[in-house]
């Protein structure tokens, strides 16, 4: 392209030349032949006419031209090469009509007297009338050769031009636009993000070091974004593992940037947070409130939500929003913390159930303890007959009192893991054994037959004995107390694929399905008349059930309303070096 133009250019700057030169050519060749004229017509001026031809064929062997003498009329009177006589009428040339009117004139035309192109000036006096016209003429092939060697010339000029130029633009593109190219090309490449991009070029000149600058630039910037990426994964990282929600939101509640656990607490299927005001996503109440009580919030503020969008289980979202900062580029946002608090929710609300449960079960015997008291000390203890009872009942509910204290420090130990943590590896034959013997005598007096079926080899397991008597024993004696007389109570130590089990089977009044799963839970009881007449305090099976996780195992329990129940309670066996231990 470049190239095509800078031919066109040549081309026309050729041709004006041609242009000029062959003008100028011209001007000074019509100048050259009025002068010559001038000096012929000075030289032949007054001629006798018989001798003119002879004047006019000297004066032009000196003036070099063709030399023609025209009368006013148009009658050759003489010419250098040809004979006067045999010309025709010469008043219709150009330039003989021009000279008559002007003094001088020109005309570039066809001789059809010599055959050839001739340029022809002719001059005279316009005011003479008598004067004759005094023509040269120059065959134009003179002017033509002159011209081919002037065209040759600027020919020979401009393709040498055109061959330098040639060559510069070859050393320009080479040393010069090339290189800016290339470099062009490599931070065009930078900017798109390719940070390999690197210049090869082994120059040692200025462009050289700009090279150098440029690489050792492409270097830093990739040291520089490399580190930031890092940082960057190391945030999301961090972010995306943190069991809260993070939500970053700007002053009008649009999410900003989300975690993963933010996500997947507040939005199901593909749905993303970002982009989005949080209400459009999350149709809480308490939410709206929070976000539009950013702007005026002065330190953190946590609120609990209870959301039933989730599906059918009830769940507790807890919410906690920063007050609004201001970002590097001067924007306002808010963190905000979101995390599951359903289970510490549960916690909360089963430790409030279990202070209310506590301080009645304990009202209750410390009521009638101090009725007790206070009917003996208006004056009943003086009556033989009413002292006694009381007294008995005061001791009843002590008793219970101090069996309710002792299950609740019990449970509260076992709960939280404190305590007496030691085991050893106990035959539960033997554990059972000792059990039934203690409860034997109860069985009998209540006429319920106790019954032990042992393993025939040792199960030998690694128990806290104390906590795992209390729990068999907690079973034996629920079992005795609710079968009637007449009824079973079978313990079983077996040892099997699913581990090692501890059973205690009644034939007592069982437990309705609706209660079974429930017959764990603190303070839980199917008949609570029954269960306090019975000295129990509703805590029996929640210490066996924290006995048995605490033991890495388990306990079940399956009934049949009047017709008996079986509780299971299954334990790891221990492993084989444990064993030896
Ligand atoms: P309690 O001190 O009342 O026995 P537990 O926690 O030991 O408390 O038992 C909870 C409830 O489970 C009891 O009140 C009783 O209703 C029921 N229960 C426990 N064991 C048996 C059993 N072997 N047969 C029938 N009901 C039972």
């Amino acid at each position: 392209m470049n190239t095509a133009a800078v031919i066109a250019f040549l081309v026309v700057t050729s041709l004006y030349l041609e242009f000029e030169f062959k003008g100028l050519m011209f001007r000074e060749a019509t100048h050259d032949l009025e002068t010559r004229a001038n000096l012929v017509r000075d030289n032949l001026n007054e001629q006798e006419p018989d001798k003119i031809q002879e004047a006019v064929a000297r004066q032009a062997q000196v003036a070099g031209t063709r030399v023609t003498v025209i009368s006013r009329s148009g009658i050759v009177r003489a010419d250098s090469e040809a004979i006067a006589e045999e010309m025709d009428d010469h008043s219709t040339r150009p330039e003989v009509r021009q000279a008559i009117r002007e003094g001088v004139g020109t005309s570039e035309r066809y001789s059809h007297t010599r055959h050839l192109d001739f340029l022809y000036v002719a001059v005279t006096e316009p005011d003479n009338p008598n004067a004759d016209v005094i023509r040269v003429a120059v065959p134009q092939k003179v002017m033509s050769s002159r011209l081919q060697v002037v065209r040759d010339t600027i020919f020979i000029t401009v393709a040498f031009l055109f061959l330098a130029g040639l060559a510069l633009s070859f050393v320009l593109a080479r040393y010069i636009v090339r290189p800016i190219e290339v470099v062009r090309t490599a931070a065009q490449d930078l900017a798109r993000g390719n940070l390999d991009v690197k210049v090869e070029m082994d120059r040692r000149d200025e462009f050289g070091q700009l090279v150098g600058a440029f690489n050792s630039m492409g270097r830093e910037l990739q040291n520089r974004v490399g580190q930031l990426e890092a940082n960057r994964r190391e945030m999301s990282t961090i972010m995306d593992n943190m069991a809260e929600g993070l939500l970053l939101v700007d002053a009008g509640g649009t999410v900003i940037l989300a975690n993963r656990a933010a996500e997947s607490l507040l939005i199901t299927g593909d749905k993303t947070l970002v982009g989005r005001p949080l209400w459009e996503s999350v149709r809480l109440p308490e939410v709206d409130e929070l976000l539009s009580s950013l702007p005026n919030l002065q330190e953190p503020r946590r609120i609990w939500v209870e959301d039933r969008t989730h599906g059918p289980q009830r769940r507790v979202l807890a919410f906690v929003a920063t007050p609004l900062f201001e970002t590097a580029q001067g924007e306002h946002h808010a963190v905000l913390l979101i995390s599951d608090a359903t289970e510490d929710q549960k916690l909360l609300e089963m430790r409030q159930d279990f202070v209310a449960n506590v301080s009645h079960e304990l009202k209750t015997p410390l009521t009638s303890i101090s009725a007790y008291v206070e009917t003996l000390l208006d004056g009943a203890a003086d009556d033989e007959s009413v002292r006694a009872p009381f007294l008995k009942k005061i001791q009843t509910n002590s008793t219970r009192l101090s069996k309710l204290v002792s299950d609740i420090l019990n449970l509260s130990r076992l709960e939280s893991g404190t305590g007496d943590e030691s085991r050893q590896h106990l035959d539960l034959n033997e554990l059972a054994t000792a059990c039934i013997n203690k409860h034997r005598e109860t069985a009998e007096g209540k006429g319920v037959k106790l019954n032990l079926h042992k393993a025939a080899q040792p199960v030998v397991a690694l128990v806290n004995e104390e906590d795992m008597t209390e729990a068999l024993d907690n079973l034996v004696v629920n079992a005795i107390s609710y079968t009637p007389q007449g009824g079973s109570v079978d313990v079983s130590v077996r040892r099997t694929d699913l581990g090692l089990l501890l059973e205690v089977e009644d034939t007592g009044c069982g437990i309705p399905e609706d209660a079974l799963s429930r017959v764990f839970e603190r303070f839980y009881r199917v008949d609570k008349a029954r269960s306090r007449a019975l000295g129990g305090t509703g805590l029996g099976l929640a210490i066996v059930k924290h006995v048995a996780i605490k033991h890495g195992g388990r306990v079940d329990a399956e009934s049949e309303v009047g017709k008996g129940s079986r509780f299971r309670i299954s334990l790891p066996a221990p492993q084989p070096q444990a064993q030896r231990a």
